[in-house]
């Protein structure tokens, strides 16, 4: 073993404390692990505690991408012709990537996704997780440079649009994310080579496809479409903080598309992900559900609340409608005050959210992010949608390799032990060892790190090195 962890103290984020050890940005972890190696970390850069500097990304907006100031722009509202600034911008930010900009219906989508998967077989698949009540498959793009593949130490990412079916903006910016992904890839964008290789994306643009179809159009009304066909909230729909075992309550309704996603978050060993909503503009973080059950909002952190904070300040300050500074609330939240970042149960409750679900039942820290104020915005809107949130999307997904990972394996003879538990010191939140053995923790609090599995001596170790002794 070597070193690990030199800390630099010139790159402190504001707003977020210098003590906590997720923030170092730089490490230097030299692979010299003695055998037997055991619950080691795996060679690359990102088993590191911290990305090392060249592959760290911090939620800065390029210069030359920021919203210029409004003094240094012709107001067109000029004598309070349009107080409420109901009209664009002549400034907008205009679309440099020659995307399908345009609402897609169910059978849109299916052909823009067989598009992608035809111009990128060698990066994409397609694959549903299920169906609607009405028979609608819930198809996931996935891309990484070996489809169909769980690899060793390679992070697992996924995005839900569509939850609510009449907020539709999260589903189109997913299927020009997927068109984009696969575009650069082709034409050699290094920053998208690079996290294709290193990263397995599944993108699900539609989790309630009849909300969708039911809501139409832009002309829709507020909250048409926002339910399935049977009228379950699928973000009411999931076990929460005081359902024991993972499991929804046998009595309660579960829909065929919350069935469809528990079944798919327990197959892939998921780490990070994000839910795309609409109708307003703040990104929401675990837990969501109040822990006093008759409280309607109260701060209700999670363990790795320093965590969650940062990932969801690294959506919320790199997308441009929540960054530009003169922008307004949409309703009577001003969430700007506080970074346009919220913890889930202090703005409303939400029992049974899928948020609560991942992060209490699976190994995936999952935030929401709320894309615009309007839920249906035009599609003349969504080149400068994708504008606004096309840094955010990238630069979220590649924080899926900050935190650590590793392999546990039996010391004697190294078979991986699928399901142990890690711990890390100070975390009162473990992750387990997939089908693969392998495993990633966002929860760093401390340097050590404890793995335990049933027939085997815990084993505690710094977060780069440790091995368990068959007990
Ligand atoms: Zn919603």
């Amino acid at each position: 073993m070597s070193r690990l962890f030199p800390h630099s103290s010139s790159s402190h984020v504001p707003g977020v404390p210098a003590s906590h050890p997720f923030l170092h940005p730089c490490c230097s972890c030299i692979l010299a692990v003695p055998a037997p190696l055991l619950f080691s970390c795996l060679p690359g850069p990102t088993f590191c505690l911290f990305p090392c500097p060249g592959c760290s990304h911090f939620p800065a907006i390029p210069v030359s991408r920021l919203p210029t100031r409004p003094s240094a722009r012709p107001d067109p509202c000029a004598g309070s012709a349009d107080p409420n600034h109901i009209y664009p911008w002549p400034h907008e930010p205009l679309p440099t990537d020659p995307l399908d900009f345009r609402h897609h219906n169910y059978d849109e989508m299916r052909k823009l996704m067989r598009r992608v998967n035809a111009e990128c077989p060698n990066i994409t698949r397609i694959y549903s997780i299920g169906r609607s009540y009405l028979g609608l498959k819930l198809y996931v793009m996935e891309i990484s440079d070996n489809p169909g593949r769980h690899e060793v130490g390679e992070p697992e990412f996924r995005y839900v649009a569509g939850m609510h079916g009449n907020e539709v903006l999260g589903r189109e910016l997913l299927l020009n994310l997927m068109e984009y992904l696969c575009r650069q890839h082709r034409r050699g964008d290094p920053r998208v080579r690079r996290l294709v290789a290193r990263t397995r994306i599944h993108l699900l643009p539609a989790m309630n496809p009849d909300g969708y179809e039911a809501a139409g159009s832009e002309l829709a009304g507020w909250a048409s479409g926002r339910w399935t066909y049977e009228g379950i909230d699928l973000n009411h729909n999931f076990a929460d903080l005081n359902t024991p075992g993972g499991t929804p309550c046998a009595l309660a309704q579960v829909a065929p598309e919350t069935r469809a996603v528990i079944d798919w978050m327990q197959r892939y060993p998921f780490v990070l992900s994000a839910n795309l909503h609409g109708g307003e503009l703040v990104v929401t973080y675990p837990f969501d559900m109040t822990r006093t059950y008759w409280k309607a909002q109260e701060l209700t952190p999670t363990a790795d609340d320093g965590v969650f904070r940062w990932l969801a300040t690294v959506y919320a300050t790199s997308n441009l409608a929540m960054a530009r500074e003169e922008r307004r609330p949409c309703h009577y939240d001003d969430f700007a005050r506080a970074g346009n970042i919220i913890n889930g149960a202090n703005w409303h409750t939400v029992p049974g959210s899928m948020n609560d679900f991942s992060y209490l039942h699976t190994n995936c820290f999952e935030i929401t992010v709320e894309l615009s104020c309007d839920k249906f915005p035009h599609a003349s809107e969504l080149p400068a949608e994708w504008e606004n949130n096309r840094e955010a999307l990238l630069l979220y997904m590649e924080q899926v390799h900050r935190g650590i990972k590793g392999v546990v394996r039996d010391a004697e003879t190294g078979r991986g032990i699928a399901d142990a538990i890690i711990s890390v010191d100070g975390i009162n939140h473990d992750v387990r060892t997939g089908r693969a053995r392998d495993w990633g923790a966002y929860g760093v609090a401390g340097y050590e790190v404890t793995a335990a599995a049933a027939g085997y001596e815990a084993a505690r170790r710094p977060a780069a090195s440790a091995w368990l002794e068959p007990g």
